[in-house]
């Protein structure tokens, strides 16, 4: 936990400023049959996620109106000055290449060319380890890391979203969702436009956390995940549904990710500074190994990787 994230009490937000009307139904499946799950305080502004007692998918509800969440990616997202920021990604590139790399090779072994979108591509730093076999294109809504992207792939680049790009109907080999799907409000559309773009044969990959892992249910509210920027937090069986739904033919699932353990303790030593640090790879590698644990739906941790092939 970040020192910056403040501890408020819930509701001391002006709510009819900063959220759209309720939702009276799942954005999921339809049904009206939602609950109250959690209030999520740690944050300022605090906000409530609903559970849909049909499908079991997990949504901010009310959620912040879109002009709140641009606020969520601008520049202090990304350079580390909001308290729920991910790490900039430019100062840890060489880093998380080890994953990059491990992660194209992977796809790689499923799709052998083409053209490769990735999706909420940020600075473009996991396209260049696509580039070894695919041609990269990338969809960003910041503009403050698009204008980074851009400057290495040109036009490819789009600053949008996948409901305004200018790609066309079966042009990608490839479309890969990294920690993206959690951010929209509409995930079933987001991969219905993915399965219309891509080729048949083609790979979709969604990286996303797993509700229903035991991790998530045991921490409750507190889980991480739980974050202003996230909007939809799905389970196994919703990417199960979702991909179903949308036509995909084939679904693999990785537990806990499409890579091994090296990769990540090599990018985890971002930040490292003393021999010390290095005790985080025991919890990582534990980590990692508890997320091989599973039966059937059930598994121990929440970390998960899908590939769906058209
Ligand atoms: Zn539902």
């Amino acid at each position: 936990m970040r020192e910056k994230i403040k501890i408020i009490p819930a509701g001391i937000s002006p709510a009819g400023k900063i959220f759209e009307a309720r939702s009276a139904t799942c954005p999921l499946c339809d049904s009206s049959k939602i609950m109250p799950l959690y209030e999520i305080i740690k944050y300022e502004p605090g906000f409530s996620v609903d559970r849909c007692t049909g499908c079991g998918f997990i949504f901010m509800n009310p959620r912040f109106k879109k002009s709140v969440l641009a606020k969520f990616y601008g520049d202090n997202y990304y350079t580390g000055n909001e308290g729920y920021t991910y790490f900039d990604e430019r100062d840890a590139e060489k880093f998380a290449m080890h994953v990059w790399r491990k992660r194209i090779e992977k796809i790689h072994d499923k799709v052998k060319a083409g053209s490769f979108l990735d999706v909420g591509c940020a600075f473009g730093g996991f396209l260049k380890a696509a580039q070894k076999y695919y041609t990269p294109y990338g969809i960003e809504l910041s503009e403050y890391s698009w204008v980074v992207a851009k400057s290495i792939y040109g036009n490819n680049i789009h600053l949008g979203t996948l409901e305004d790009h200018p790609f066309h109907e079966e042009s990608f080999s490839v479309i890969t969702m990294i920690e993206l799907i959690e951010h929209l409000p509409d995930p079933l559309s987001a991969v219905k436009e993915c399965y219309r773009l891509l080729k048949p044969g083609g790979l979709l990959l969604i990286q996303t956390a797993n509700m229903d892992g035991l991790q998530a249910r045991l921490q409750g509210g507190t889980y991480s995940y739980y974050m202003p920027g996230h909007l939809s937090y799905l389970s196994k069986k919703n990417i199960r549904m979702i991909l179903g739904k949308c036509g995909f033919k084939k679904i693999l699932f990785y537990h806990p990710v499409d890579f091994g353990l090296f990769p990540k303790l090599m990018k985890s030593r971002y930040g490292f500074k003393t021999l010390f640090d290095y005790s985080a790879w025991i919890r990582i590698t534990l980590y990692h190994l508890a997320g091989k644990i599973r039966l059937g739906n059930f598994s121990a941790t929440s970390s998960l990787v899908t590939y769906g092939i058209k």
